[in-house]
């Protein structure tokens, strides 16, 4: 655009050289509204002018710029003039304030706007196992990536999305009601601006493809039941440009035959005989790796809980470990031979000849309660 060939901005506006700024946003908003595309679509004649209104209203609105202008004209603006706004997008978010107020809306979305690809969530089961040592698995996921012969964009290679002729590439229709104006979707594009006129022939349009992919993922050492991993931008495509999303693994850890867990401890039931607990006895125990021995010291109560130092799971963030408890159930003998029988009648008689002081006592205590009454 040459600054000779433009108009007076004041002009342009229909305003007075010493209109207010009040005026000149009021009579910008009437030459808007009148050369709005969404009323004139297809028509260039009215599109210069809604951007020639755009450039005058950028310029008087500007004291700076408004006070070049009235003293220089149009080459007070810059060694070529004022070089406007290339598109009515550039006039849509520089006067959001202004479209917001005559449609409840704020600029226009030409064109596909770029959406993040969806997160996906893949639930992995392993075994205890694995969980305690870590593991590395091939997980085969499903997922939409953006098609190749098209890149994404849904149409042939070599032909174009056109311009959806409805809203005349807005995304959206514009409805009178009463006095209002309601914006609302465009049902053509849905909103999109633009129609595929020749589908892509292996996406059919849609810009992303089926495609099942393989990813090798390290399981870490002592991961818990439900533990999610996140894996960056390796969820499905994002759409018209927008970034992949993430892939969530969450794990599944299976119950152990011979552990449970607590944290990062793990549990194991020991089994000892009331004799083995009575005069103590070293015992082995299982652990993740080679079997350890357990010291079950003499008169070793039943439920007692023994802990051997960083046999249990390593944590999988840090080199710190969980320790294993070693918790002792006294078994009761069900079948004795007829020594074992006399042998223990005999130890019975000797536990009579000193009676518990603890139980004599307790008997002394509720006997005197009731006298005292
Ligand atoms: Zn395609
Ligand atoms: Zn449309």
């Amino acid at each position: 655009m040459q600054s000779a060939m433009k108009r007076d901005y004041y002009e342009v506006l229909g305003v007075s050289r010493d209109a207010s700024d009040e005026d000149i946003k009021k009579a910008y908003r009437q030459q808007a509204l009148k050369f709005h595309p969404d009323r004139n679509p297809d028509d260039p004649e009215a599109e210069a002018k809604f951007k020639e209104a755009a450039e005058a209203y950028d310029v008087l609105r500007d004291p700076d710029k408004r006070g070049r202008y009235d003293r220089f004209g149009h080459s007070g603006l810059g060694d070529n003039g004022y070089s406007g706004f290339s598109s009515s997008e550039d006039i849509f978010s520089t006067f959001s304030d202004i479209f917001g107020e005559f449609f409840g809306f704020s600029g226009r979305a030409r064109g596909p706007r770029p959406t993040a690809g969806a997160d996906l969530r893949y639930n992995l089961n392993i075994s205890f196992r694995e969980a305690a040592k870590g593991t590395a698995v091939t997980l085969k996921i499903p997922r939409q990536v953006t098609c190749e012969r098209c890149k994404g964009s849904g149409a042939e290679p070599g032909t174009s999305p056109e311009t959806c002729r409805q809203c005349g590439g807005t995304g959206h229709i514009t409805q009178s009601q009463g006095f209002f104006r309601v914006a609302v979707t465009c049902p053509v594009c849905r909103g999109q601006g633009r129609v595929i006129t020749s589908p892509c022939s292996t996406c059919r349009g849609a810009g992303t493809v089926q495609e099942t992919r393989e990813l090798e993922v390290r399981i870490p050492a002592g991961v818990d039941n439900g533990s999610r991993l996140r894996l960056r931008g390796e969820g499905e495509a994002g759409v018209h440009g927008g970034p992949p999303g993430d892939l969530y693994v969450v794990i599944y850890v299976e119950d152990d035959k011979t552990f449970r867990r607590q944290g990062q401890d793990l549990i194991y039931t020991a089994e000892v005989s009331f004799v083995q607990a009575s005069l103590g006895e070293s015992i082995e125990v299982p652990t993740l790796d080679e079997p350890a021995t357990l010291h079950v010291p003499k008169g070793t109560q039943a439920g007692e809980v023994f802990r051997l130092k960083d046999l249990g799971l390593p944590h999988p963030s840090s080199t710190a470990r969980g320790d294993l408890l070693v918790q002792v159930v006294v078994k009761t003998p069900t079948r004795l031979s007829k020594k074992q029988e006399e042998l223990l009648r005999e130890f019975a008689k000797l536990e009579e000849e000193k009676p518990l002081k603890k139980v004599k006592d307790f008997f002394k205590k509720a006997k005197d309660q009731v006298m005292g009454e």
